[in-house]
């Protein structure tokens, strides 16, 4: 037998069971041991029926997502499939843990399906970019119908089992081991003699919408109407319709088709990226084997727009948090503030109001700064000021446990210097959250040159548990994010000055695929922070500090590169700045000109890859894929465009160096000429995602 399928045999029952962990991925060597195993199973005179079950700790989870993009290698699952319905004996899949994607689609061509109390299923290809490939878009329907397979297709999301059972997914729930529940059910089942109906053969859920076309349509319009339509997501709609329109063998084929097109298709090769650079981005060489310390009680210093959503991010996930603040004053507004964003998601129907109790219990106010003595990691959010910090770290030097980790939330201070505040360096570490921090995924962990590997180890593991994805950066101005996104606001705001609108520029970034353009973004921030910024480092940008002087400071005051009705966020285009935009231009003596869509784009993101390329080669970030999922999870980058280091291999380096160097001349920005790492890759005719191909 296979290593990774065995078959048995309990009385009259054959047990088929899968053993590749982790996640019993449906690797080819599983769909190859399934196929054997079926075979016997039909050769067993003795065996009436078979129970399929997994070892360890899940039903199979999905494909091996490491064949994707490979030409596929049969026997496919579709083969798989094909074995259990014209195996002649009843198939029951028997499942716990999470049955997800090729997985489930093994259990829809099972003749029955159980599955363990408290666990779920789902069809999540669609954040891969791609649709179910073998079958799951026609059996799928037939078990649930129309209106719920469309809706797990497109969201991806899995159900819950008691929801399985009332939809028809599954037969029934049990308790326990799935095997002997298996055994068991496979057991009643041929006492009742129950035909064996496959899912492929049952119309009755979808004979509604066989009879009307437009019923079809007007669901389906339900997940077209926000903009742009993802091909995976056009694809799921027009596969679905083909259970309403097609005879299912045909039907199969032609889904099968489209998944083959997705698969190798841009938008999945982005997606994939992402799921695999995400995973990377927390690996940091030499940090194997460190586990990082177990993060009990935590405290977050400053009940501000950050602190606040910190502490909430740790309630959130079940860990006790002190909030300290200067004042009780400042304390009751920040804790105010948290019970209303608590007490938000409690009216809009997505948190219970027992859960929301809970939470808020979880976080403790104080303005006693000795409350830190409790707590094994310390998050200091106070203001941006370099001689704040400093007080703030010495206090924490003396009151804070000698094993406690102290990190800071800064933007762009140096790390280094805030941990030449201790006397112990080794336990300070960045953690970069994104506003809202309860919200945004992002966290850049910052490892200053005395970090030690377990005080990063400890800040990178309590990212993950509070639901966070870490990516591990050097010290510098801005770390990644923040020290690329620079780059973003010169180029846009040039754009401005050389011909463009900021509706324009904002048209073009959304189109890219951004859920908000640069400008409308700055006004939702507020244009105030930069300001001063810029102020305070004795530069300049000629329209958005124009709009500062004139109090247009954004969303806040109604006005900034937009106008703002009352009650509303919807930016509109404003006369008086766009008249301030064109005397601006006269005044530097610049000839406006019209600039395309594609041009804003190339403008705005390859200085920004450029940026990236200086960052990996200065070591601030370890790999091109690490600045990608930066970019999505903390700045709104497409997911689908895989990141902008990602979408500048798409683009071709050489193309991106030949226009970089456009960019300078016309500019006379020297800081666009393309980096020696570009121009070496690109004269290699190399990606940058050869980097971390060395790398490994
Ligand atoms: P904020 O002004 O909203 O909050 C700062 C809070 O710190 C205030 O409530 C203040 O009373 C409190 N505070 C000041 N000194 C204190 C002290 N000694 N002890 C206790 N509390 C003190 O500022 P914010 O936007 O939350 O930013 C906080 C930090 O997070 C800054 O370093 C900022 O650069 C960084 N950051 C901000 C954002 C953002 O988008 N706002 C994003 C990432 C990081």
């Amino acid at each position: 037998m296979s290593q990774v399928v065995e078959l048995r045999r309990d009385g009259n029952v054959a047990v088929i069971v899968i053993e590749n962990p982790p996640v019993n991925a449906l690797s080819n060597a599983v769909r190859r041991g399934l196929i054997d195993a079926l075979a016997q199973v039909k050769s067993d005179a003795a065996a009436e029926a078979a129970v399929l079950a997994c070892a360890g700790r899940t039903f199979i989870a999905g494909a091996d997502i490491t064949e994707f993009g490979k030409p596929p290698q049969r026997p496919v699952t579709n083969d798989v499939i094909a074995a259990i319905e014209t195996l002649g004996k009843p198939v029951i899949a028997a499942m716990h843990g999470t049955t997800l994607g090729g997985g489930l689609e093994i259990a829809l061509g099972c003749h029955f399906r159980i599955a363990a109390q408290g666990t779920r299923r789902g069809q999540p290809e669609i954040k891969l970019g791609i649709i179910p490939g073998a079958g799951g878009t026609q059996r799928l329907p037939r078990l649930i119908g129309i209106e719920k397979a469309l809706a797990m297709i497109v969201t991806g999301d899995p159900i819950p089992a008691t929801e399985a059972l009332a939809l028809g997914l599954i037969d029934e729930m049990f308790d326990g081991d799935p095997i002997p529940a298996g055994v068991a059910f496979a057991r009643k089942i041929l006492a009742d003699k129950r035909a064996l109906r496959p899912a492929r053969d049952r119309d009755e859920k979808i004979a509604a919408f066989k009879a009307s076309g437009a019923k079809y349509d007007d669901l389906a319009a339900k997940y077209v109407k926000r903009g742009r339509v993802l091909d995976a997501t056009a694809a799921a709609i027009e596969a679905v319709r083909f259970a309403i329109d097609l005879p299912v063998a045909e039907a199969l084929e032609r889904e099968r088709e489209k998944f083959l097109l997705l698969v190798g298709g841009d938008q999945a090769r982005a997606q994939r990226h992402i799921f695999f650079a995400e995973r990377e981005a927390a690996k940091v060489p030499n940090l194997a084997g460190v586990k990082g310390r177990e993060v009990k009680r935590a405290a977050v210093i400053g009940a501000g727009t950050m602190g606040g959503g910190i502490a909430m991010s740790f309630a959130n996930a079940g860990i006790p948090v002190t909030l300290i603040e200067v004042t009780q004053d400042a304390l009751s507004r920040g804790l105010g503030i948290i019970a209303k964003n608590y007490q938000g998601a409690v009216s809009r129907g997505s948190l219970k109001p027992e859960e929301a109790e809970r939470r808020i219990a979880l976080i403790k106010g104080e303005t006693d700064f000795g409350a830190v003595a409790g707590a094994d990691l310390v998050i200091e959010a106070v203001f941006e000021e370099m001689d704040i910090k400093n007080r703030v770290f010495g206090d924490l030097d003396r009151l804070t446990k000698s094993d406690a980790v102290l990190a800071t939330n800064t933007s762009y201070l140096d790390v280094d210097a805030i941990a030449q505040a201790t006397k112990r360096p080794q336990a300070v570490v960045g953690m970069h959250f994104f506003s809202p921090a309860n919200v945004m995924r992002l966290l850049e962990v910052v490892r200053g040159k005395d970090t030690s590997p377990d005080t990063l180890a400890t800040a990178i593991a309590v990212g993950r548990k509070i639901g966070k994805v870490p990516v591990v950066v050097g010290v510098c101005h801005g770390f990644v994010g923040n020290r690329m996104h620079r780059l973003r606001s010169i180029e846009a705001e040039r754009l401005l000055l050389e011909g463009a609108l900021p509706k324009e520029v904002d048209a073009a970034m959304t189109e890219f695929g951004f859920p908000m353009g640069p400008f409308a973004a700055s006004d939702l921030a507020g244009l105030d922070i930069s300001w001063r910024m810029r102020k305070a480092q004795g530069a300049r940008a000629e329209i958005a500090d124009a709009l500062c002087e004139m109090q247009r400071f954004g969303q806040k005051s109604k006005r900034g590169f937009y106008v703002y009705e009352e009650g509303s966020r919807t930016p509109k285009p404003d006369p008086e700045v766009e008249r301030l935009i064109v005397e601006t231009s006269a005044r530097l003596g610049m000839t406006r000109r019209n600039i395309d869509a594609k041009e804003i784009v190339e403008r705005i993101l390859f200085p920004m890859v450029n940026e990236g390329a200086r960052i990996l080669d200065e070591k601030i970030a370890q790999r091109p894929g690490d600045i990608d999922v930066i970019w999505i999870y903390g700045y709104g980058f497409p997911a689908w465009r895989g990141g902008p280091m990602h979408y500048a291999d798409t683009c071709g380096l050489r193309y991106v160096c030949e226009r970089l160097r456009d960019f300078a001349a016309t500019t006379g920005d020297q800081r666009h000429k393309p980096t020696p790492l570009l121009e070496r890759l690109a004269g290699e005719g190399r990606g940058l995602a050869s980097l971390s191909e060395k790398a490994n």
